[in-house]
């Protein structure tokens, strides 16, 4: 069978592997010059970091299985994970479920009933009970109204924003508290993992086995139209000299966000284009500075302070050390908003502006005399919003297009999507195709 992929992401590069393995010719087409999609990588000092920072948890068991099958598990390095939260000035550690008792900004009541509420949300075994319930309303009944305004409010609106954080469905943070619990064995620390050498060994040694199985990626080469005639479908792409390019398959997957794969194959009957709109997406916006001594002892900083112009500091060398990168502190400074947000459309240097006067909130001795470079990331669809009751609306990954499959991040449910949840998507819509075309 002859299987065309649109996009050389985690999905794309696990479904064309998986196809491959089972004796498949794939060929894979990505618009942009690198591998990696959502995860890809940009050169610093010599080595690769992730556009946007990423670690996994230990129960990404289908990524990890992945790295380990194409001989990468002796890369992959876990570190106990240093979180903390910004308020008042103040970083509060949450490194084990006890600092969630002492996080003093809150009443006792309320750090108590927080406790108890994550308990019984451990204890939910099926997230459809969840469903109907937007995460809002749930947390403010079950927890409180101050519990909620002084934990999970500003956690919410960081991530989503003003425009969104309301309409986000309960599996959400169920999915978040599942996940951060089976990355801790009881009260013990988290472990976050990260392959050494950045996530781009995964891809590269991917794309080198879909090649040794006769597979092809097409780098450079953007998808211009998905088609179909007599039931084949077919890729019209336009190739790295601006060349038009065409090729049937006996199927296409795609795995663009959904307002591409739109684009891409406009006949696709309403009611299925209409379950595609119904995830919107927030975009990222990343500011990394590489720092020649630390802004903090934590990797994982959540900041609850609305006066500061961003949401999360990711202080990636203090999860990966800074030998592996010229001895220098790498910084992401995070963002998730809508394209049309100020702070999406800014330059590189308004940016810098904007952030950097209020890094002495963090570290008071701070000085913009440490930063030794800084680079400015863009990711668009980097974070679906999913509202209550999505399981209704999801669109399948049969499209009504003969042969055309979509696996992309709105697919990813209840969980939140990531790496381990595009590999895992992508074999399992690899494995549909096969079965389909027994
Ligand atoms: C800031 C940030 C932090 C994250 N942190 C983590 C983390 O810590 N851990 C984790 O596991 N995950 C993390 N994620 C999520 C993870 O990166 C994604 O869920 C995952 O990489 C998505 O993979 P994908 O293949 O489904 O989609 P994508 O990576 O989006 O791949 C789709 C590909 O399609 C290509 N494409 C689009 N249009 C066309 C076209 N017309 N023609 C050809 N190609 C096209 C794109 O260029 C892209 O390469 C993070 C994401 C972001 C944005």
């Amino acid at each position: 069978m002859r299987v065309g992929i649109v996009g050389a992401g985690a999905a794309g590069l696990a479904a064309a592997y998986e196809l491959g393995k089972q004796g498949n010719e794939v060929a894979v087409y990505e618009r942009a010059p690198f591998l990696g999609g959502q995860a890809s990588t940009f050169d610093v000092n010599g080595a690769r970091l992730e556009r946007g920072y990423h670690h996994l948890f230990t129960s990404d068991t289908d990524i990890l299985d992945l790295a380990e099958e194409i001989g990468l598990g002796g890369q992959m390095r876990w570190i106990d994970s240093t979180v903390g939260t910004l308020y008042d000035g103040r970083i509060y550690d949450f490194v084990t479920p006890m600092d969630l008792l002492r996080f003093e900004p809150l009443s006792l009541v309320d750090r108590v009933r927080l406790g108890l509420v994550t308990l019984m949300l451990q204890r939910i075994k099926d997230w459809r009970r969840l469903e109907s319930a937007t995460a809002v309303d749930w947390l403010r009944k079950w927890a409180g109204e101050s519990a909620f305004e002084g934990f999970w409010g500003p956690m919410l609106r960081g991530k989503f924003g003003e425009q969104y954080y309301h309409q986000i469905g309960m599996p959400w943070i169920w999915g978040k508290i599942a996940t951060r619990l089976a990355s801790r064995k009881g009260l013990a620390r988290e472990q976050l993992g990260y392959p050494i050498g950045s996530f781009g060994e995964i891809f590269d040694a991917l794309a080198q086995r879909i090649a040794q199985q006769g597979g092809r990626v097409h780098l450079s080469t953007p998808v211009t139209g998905i088609a179909t005639a007599d039931g084949q479908p077919a890729i019209e792409a336009s190739g790295p000299e601006g060349e038009s390019l065409g090729e049937a398959f006996d199927a296409v997957i795609a795995t663009t966000h959904s307002y591409m794969f739109m684009r891409l194959a406009p006949n696709l009957p309403g009611e299925y284009r209409a379950q595609l709109e119904s995830a919107r997406y927030l975009a990222a916006v990343l500011l990394i500075l590489v720092l020649d001594r630390p802004l903090s002892h934590v990797y994982w900083l959540n900041v609850a302070d609305p006066s500061i112009p961003f949401v999360g500091v990711i202080e990636h060398t203090n999860l990966i050390g800074p030998e592996h990168y010229g001895g220098q502190r790498l910084v992401y400074l995070s963002n998730y908003l809508d394209r049309r947000d100020r702070l999406y459309t800014m330059s590189h240097d308004e940016l810098l502006k904007e952030y950097v006067p209020h890094l002495r909130k963090i570290n008071p001795d701070f000085d913009p005399s440490w930063i030794a470079a800084s680079y400015h990331q863009r990711v668009n669809a980097a974070q679906p919003v999913i509202g209550t009751n999505y399981s209704e609306r999801m669109p399948s990954h049969r499209t009504p297009l003969p042969g055309v499959y979509l696996a992309n991040t709105t697919q990813v449910y209840p969980e939140d999507r990531g790496t381990n949840y595009s590999v895992r998507m992508g074999k399992r819509v690899a494995q549909m195709v096969m079965d389909d075309n027994e």
